[in-house]
């Protein structure tokens, strides 16, 4: 059971969540075209009339690029002052998690994206911190992650979401907890709903754009982070070959933040992670805005 926050945003106005619904003839839910964003949110530990959003700015600006690949023109300003107007409205007290939506919400048929109404909505749920400490098992899914020549993958497209729905069932139906999706050229792309990570000889690699990932925010955070503490980054192609033998392999995304691997196929992993340790460690003291180096990346809303 999800505890869904009270006030839903829909067709330009704020509505009970309980109110807020679409026509089963909607366009976007036969053809998948709608593309959405998510991001958390946090009661300020240092202050309870307010709640922090991480990298507000960054997921806006993505939702409206991602609106973009939809034909539909929805700028990033208005997007977060949507989004600050529903906090503001729900007055979150716990851990929250916030998705916005972007679809075709005509009730006409035929795929396409021209000559058709498009709308925007917002609606937010409440969400802990699910992750185990001891790390998620992963299978390689038998399911390729989509090109960038057939789906505009730095968008995050509904349609594109039926191959990670796909994968996890695989995995979570065959013992993982988790799926590792390889792309079409064979080298290590992302998982299901999250950025891939590996550490070896105390250097943090990631696959790079070119690799048919999602541009995720979180992995762009680890990544600045990394860099700040003066570990190594490097991103480029990863084989299958270099997860199994990894001294530390993480996954990374807003809902999970950063996710341990603790085995990969019939391969375990080493238990000490001391890489991927001070990594979340440190995100959590930004998010939590204690951190006085990226106050940029928070967000305070006041909900008093
Ligand atoms: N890849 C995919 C396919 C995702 O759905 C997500 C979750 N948004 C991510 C990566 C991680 O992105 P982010 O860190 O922006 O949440």
């Amino acid at each position: 059971m999800h505890n869904f926050l009270p006030i839903a945003y829909l067709q330009n106005q704020f509505v009970p969540f309980s109110d807020a619904k679409i026509s089963i003839a909607t366009h976007a839910l036969h053809y998948g075209t709608g593309a959405f964003g998510g991001l958390r949110g946090i009661p300020d530990p240092q202050n309870s009339d307010q709640v922090l959003l991480f990298r507000l700015d960054r997921h806006c600006q993505r939702l409206s690029q991602s609106a973009r690949f939809l034909q539909y023109d929805l700028p990033a300003d208005k997007i977060q002052s949507v989004i600050t107007d529903f906090v503001k409205k729900n007055q979150p007290r716990t851990s929250f998690y916030i998705r916005p939506f972007v679809y075709t919400s005509d009730l006409g048929i035929a795929p396409r994206l021209h000559n058709i109404e498009k709308d925007f909505f917002v609606y937010g749920l409440e969400l802990g911190d699910y992750l185990s400490p001891d790390g998620v098992s992963c299978r390689i899914s038998s399911w390729h992650r989509q090109e960038d020549r057939s789906l505009p993958l730095r968008g995050k497209i509904s349609g594109a979401y039926i191959t990670s729905s796909l994968a996890k069932t695989e995995a979570v139906e065959s013992g993982f907890d988790e799926a590792i999706l390889l792309n079409s050229q064979g080298k290590v792309s992302e998982a299901s709903g999250m950025n891939i990570f590996v550490v070896r000889n105390g250097t943090v690699i990631s696959p790079g754009f070119d690799q048919d990932i999602l541009e995720g925010i979180t992995r762009d955070s680890v990544l600045t982070i990394a860099r700040n503490l003066g570990i190594p980054v490097v991103e480029r192609p990863v084989d299958k070959t270099e997860l199994l033998i990894a001294d530390e392999v993480f996954l990374s995304g807003t809902a999970a933040k950063i996710a341990p691997v603790s085995r990969i196929e019939n391969y375990v992993l080493p238990a000490e992670r001391p890489i991927t340790t001070k990594l979340r460690e440190k995100l959590t003291a930004i998010t939590e805005n204690r951190d006085p180096e990226y106050k940029d990346w928070v967000f305070p809303i006041s909900i008093a």
